[in-house]
């Protein structure tokens, strides 16, 4: 490894585009799954080559031997973020940079060669460029998006347990089903039901001090199905990992968890786990959601909300510990407001009940207006209704 940096880095400029002469039939009308566009972009490295010059090509499955390392060791990262289709017409991401930046740290944390943030984010603009025009359509697609997902995976066949030595990274773009999680799904009960979460069981844990939560690392997502399928057998959405012998809250699924509460002194808070702990992922709505709460709750304000105007009070914003007695307590001294999680898959989403080992927490929707709010706001930037600087759009 001691001569990598003489070896080519991650460059953009070598980009070289292959369109199909066959491209996909497009989904129409209401479907449930996802689909692939037509494009697949693809790089390699190796440990004595450095990076390959970039792809993009027509979509192919990958062809790997049975002993590559990914899948047998998880040596694999992935991201995940979307390209959306404003009501002007033009094409938008969200803060790239910001997961390009997050797969860098995740990349280097399953000890792979760690593409730079910048490139990767000009390859991904380029294959969002190239199915733009066909798989969002400027006049059909306002309000739609794509799930952009790039991935690097280990592919040493030799089975011994060592730093990948050869990689693949490749970034594939899809489309998904119209449902709740679009930013555009209008927040009532009935297009925006409100998720359960269900509390992990004591025998199990997502992360732990020391261990991969807080990166996007592949081995972070399997081992948690288990729990997952357990909460989705007893009717809930996802499950909420609690830590620790005094139940720490930490996030929920694939999303942070929110909390907005008075504290016992009367105080209005908005209230997220912290990062230090190293339990948690850093998710980029988490980020958004609390820079957005700190400069426009900081003073009780009236809003515009779906036609008509709310007051939303001023919130103190906290990263701080708290358990899960601490949500109990504020549920049963009427104290307890508003519970939400938030991230890109499904994206600002409210949390109705909470079951902790067989007791049931209940959370009213809409109590107060921050949680629809904050997931206005956050829509009308991506969809080009509100001009904001963590947006960039990608002329296709
Ligand atoms: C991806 C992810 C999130 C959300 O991150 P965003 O950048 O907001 O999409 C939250 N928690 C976990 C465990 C995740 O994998």
């Amino acid at each position: 490894m001691a001569s990598t940096s003489s070896l080519p880095a991650l460059d953009a400029s070598r980009l070289s585009i292959s369109l199909t002469e066959t491209p996909f039939p497009i989904p129409t009308g209401k479907t449930t799954t996802k689909a692939h566009t037509d494009h697949l972009l693809i790089v390699s490295w190796t440990s004595t080559q450095g990076w390959s010059a970039p792809q993009i090509v027509p979509y192919r499955p990958l062809s790997l031997p049975p002993t590559a390392s990914v899948l047998h060791y998880a040596t694999s990262c992935y991201e995940g973020t979307k390209l959306y289709r404003g009501y002007d017409g033009k094409l938008r991401v969200f803060r790239l940079l910001d997961n390009c930046r997050r797969m860098k740290d995740s990349a280097t944390r399953a000890s792979m060669p760690a593409p730079d943030p910048n490139e990767l984010s000009k390859l991904v603009k380029e294959l969002c460029r190239v199915e733009g025009p066909r798989w969002l359509p400027s006049e059909t697609s306002k309000g739609k998006f794509l799930y952009i997902r790039p991935t690097i995976i280990g592919i040493d066949a030799d089975l011994a347990l060592h730093v990948a030595k050869e990689v693949l990274l490749y970034v594939v773009l899809v489309t998904w089903p119209e449902n709740a999680n679009s930013p555009t799904a209008i927040g009532d009960k009935e297009t925006l039901p409100g998720f359960k979460l269900w509390a992990s069981p004591e025998d199990s844990v997502r992360a732990w001090p020391g261990g991969t939560g807080n990166h996007k690392v592949s081995a972070n997502y399997g081992p948690a199905l288990k729990a997952h399928s357990e909460a989705e057998k007893n009717g809930f959405d996802q499950v909420l990992w609690l830590h620790g012998t005094d139940r720490m809250v930490t996030e929920a699924g694939g999303s942070n968890f929110f909390v907005i509460w008075k504290t016992k002194d009367g105080v209005l808070e908005l209230v997220t786990a912290p990062l230090d702990s190293g339990l948690i992922l850093p998710g980029i709505t988490r980020r958004s959601i609390l820079e957005l709460a700190r400069t426009r709750f900081n003073i009780t304000s009236k809003w515009e909300l779906d036609g008509r105007t709310v007051l939303a009070t001023a919130v103190n914003v906290e990263e701080k510990d708290f358990m899960i007695v601490d949500l109990i307590e504020a549920s049963e001294d009427g104290r307890l407001l508003a519970v939400f999680v938030a991230g890109t898959a499904n994206f600002v989403r409210p949390v109705t009940e909470i079951n902790v080992h067989s007791h049931s927490i209940h959370i009213d929707y809409d109590a107060i207006p921050h949680a629809a709010l904050l997931r206005k706001w956050l829509a009308d930037m991506m969809y080009g209704i509100e001009e904001s600087q963590w947006t960039e759009v990608i002329n296709d």
